[in-house]
C-alpha cells in the first residue's frame, strides 16, 4: 500500500514524486515511455537553471533527483484504475496491482492536431504546438495561430 501513485513518468510525474517523497509519502510513480514527451525535443531552453539542455537530459535529471528520495519508478501501462468502499485506488498495469490512498493523473495531453493537407510534413518545421517553446523560430516572421479560445489568444499574445 503507498500512500501516493503516480500514473505518468514525464516531467509532471517525477516532480511530483520527489515534492511527495520530501512531505514524507510513500509514492510510485508508473509510466509507460520513461520521460514522456519532453524527450522529443533536443532544445529545452527555458528550464531555469540550465541555459540550454536535451529533453532526454532534462527527464533524466528529473528522475535522478526524485530517485534520491525512496521513490519506486515503475514500467508498465495502467489498464485500469477504481476506488473500493474503503477509498483504496487500485491501480492495475498489465503484470501488477498498485495499492494507494491518493493517486495522481500525470499522463499529459494529446494535442488536437490540425486536419489540412502538408500538416503532417510540415509538423515541427513550421507548424508548432508550443509558442512558448517555438516562438523565437518565428521572430519577426508572420505567423498565423489556427484557434479560437483563450488558448488561442494566449499563444498569440506570446
Ligand atoms: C516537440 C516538442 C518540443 C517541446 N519543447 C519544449 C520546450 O522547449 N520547453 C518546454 O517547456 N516544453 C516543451 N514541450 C512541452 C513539454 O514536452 C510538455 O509540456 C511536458 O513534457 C509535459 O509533461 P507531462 O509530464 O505533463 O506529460 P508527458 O510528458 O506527456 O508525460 C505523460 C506520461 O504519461 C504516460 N502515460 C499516459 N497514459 C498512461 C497509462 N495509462 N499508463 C502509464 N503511463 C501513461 C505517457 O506515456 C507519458 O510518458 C515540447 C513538446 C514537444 C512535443
Amino acid at each position: 500500500m503507498y500512500d501516493f501513485v503516480i500514473i505518468g513518468s514525464g516531467v509532471t510525474g517525477y516532480a511530483a514524486a520527489m515534492y511527495a517523497a520530501r512531505l514524507d509519502l510513500s509514492v510510485a510513480v508508473i509510466g509507460d515511455v520513461e520521460g514522456g514527451t519532453i524527450t522529443l525535443t533536443d532544445d529545452v531552453a527555458n528550464y531555469p537553471g540550465y541555459i540550454q539542455l536535451t529533453g532526454q537530459e532534462l527527464a533524466e535529471k528529473l528522475k535522478e533527483h526524485a530517485l534520491d528520495y525512496p521513490v519506486l519508478i515503475e514500467t508498465g501501462m495502467v489498464i485500469d484504475v477504481f476506488r473500493t468502499e474503503e477509498n483504496i485506488f487500485y491501480v492495475v498495469t498489465e503484470n501488477k496491482t498498485f495499492l494507494a490512498k491518493s493517486i495522481l493523473f500525470a499522463t499529459g495531453m494529446k494535442e488536437r492536431e490540425l486536419e489540412v493537407p502538408g500538416h503532417d510534413e510540415l509538423k515541427n518545421k513550421g507548424v508548432s504546438y508550443c509558442a512558448l517553446c517555438d516562438a523565437p523560430l518565428y521572430k519577426e516572421k508572420v505567423v498565423g495561430v489556427v484557434g479560437g479560445s483563450d488558448s488561442a489568444v494566449k499563444e498569440a499574445l506570446l
